[in-house]
């Protein structure tokens, strides 16, 4: 057994980054001065009221935006310093996203909408299907490869969209609000597969949502409020008001442990 703290590189890391948006002579500070270390492997939550950022946050760790001021970093690649066409090509390699509404391509089936990042590889076409093939196995949707997207239950639409998500083996999963516009059990089906693909593959997922049976699936939750990053008390008391809004059972194989004492906790592992 080693007595050396692990040095476990995080996957993702934010050093002060801040966003503002500019409307006309209006600013808008979206995220403020935001720090956090996730490590690899992990189902992580961004939770907090409507407008607190979160949003902001999840598009900046994927790519999709870049910051006012300070730093990103993603499987060793510093983002904010890419122009909007490097940025392009990182993400479709390293990053795959998942939306509230699904936005699945109507006119292609289930297998072809899964697919499609795969055209930006150097894969042939009977590759990219075999691929698409596995990823809709994984999300247990084999048998509806040639259903179009109308046909789908919400629920299984969103489990096209996770398929969609894994067929380039990403190092990192966006997902905002997944669960957002499905009902309890999709909510909850789509949350346990989410986990899954953390336990069965490794894979860091990032969530934004606002739903308290979240806790009960991540291992770790970070909490905003007004584009800042709660900590210590504050982030505690964000914690247990989300545990209380749950509902009892929060037992259970997941760890729900705040950002701080995770992060401490793992570097003592
Ligand atoms: P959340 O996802 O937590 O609901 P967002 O990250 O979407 O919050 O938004 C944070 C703040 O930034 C809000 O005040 C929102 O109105 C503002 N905002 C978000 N996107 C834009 C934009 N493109 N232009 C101007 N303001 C924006
Ligand atoms: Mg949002």
């Amino acid at each position: 057994m080693s007595w050396l703290p692990s040095q476990e590189e995080p996957l993702v890391r934010t050093v002060a980054v801040s966003r503002i948006y500019r409307r006309g002579v209006d600013e808008i500070r979206a995220l403020d001065r935001v720090s956090l270390a996730i490590p690899p492997g992990r189902f992580v939550a961004f939770m907090g009221p409507s407008g607190s950022g979160k949003s902001t946050l999840m598009n900046l760790l994927a790519g999709l935006d870049r910051p006012s001021e300070g730093e990103v970093w993603v499987a060793g690649q510093r983002l904010d310093t890419l122009d909007e066409e490097e940025l392009a090509a990182w993400r479709a390699r390293h990053v795959g996203l998942i939306f509230q509404f699904f936005n699945l391509i109507p006119v292609l089936n289930a297998r072809d909408n899964v697919a499609l990042p795969l055209l930006l590889t150097h894969l042939d076409k009977r590759e990219r299907l075999r691929r698409a093939e596995i990823a809709l196995r994984i999300v247990g949707l084999e048998d509806r490869a040639s259903h179009y997207p109308r046909t789908l239950s919400g629920g299984e639409q969103q489990r096209v969209a996770i398929a969609r998500a894994l067929v380039t083996d990403p190092d990192l999963i966006v997902a905002d609000e997944p669960t957002g516009d499905l009902d309890a059990r999709n909510a909850e089906a789509i949350l346990a597969l989410l986990r899954r693909l953390r336990a069965d593959f490794g894979k860091t997922i990032i969530m934004v949502t606002h739903d308290p049976r979240a806790l009960r699936f991540v291992d770790m939750a970070f909490h905003l409020d007004k584009g800042t990053l709660l900590e210590g008390e504050e982030a505690t008391r964000a914690h247990e008001a989300i545990l209380v809004a749950a509902g009892g059972g929060m037992t259970g194989g997941s760890l729900h442990e705040l950002p701080e004492s995770r992060v401490r906790e793992l570097d003592a592992e």
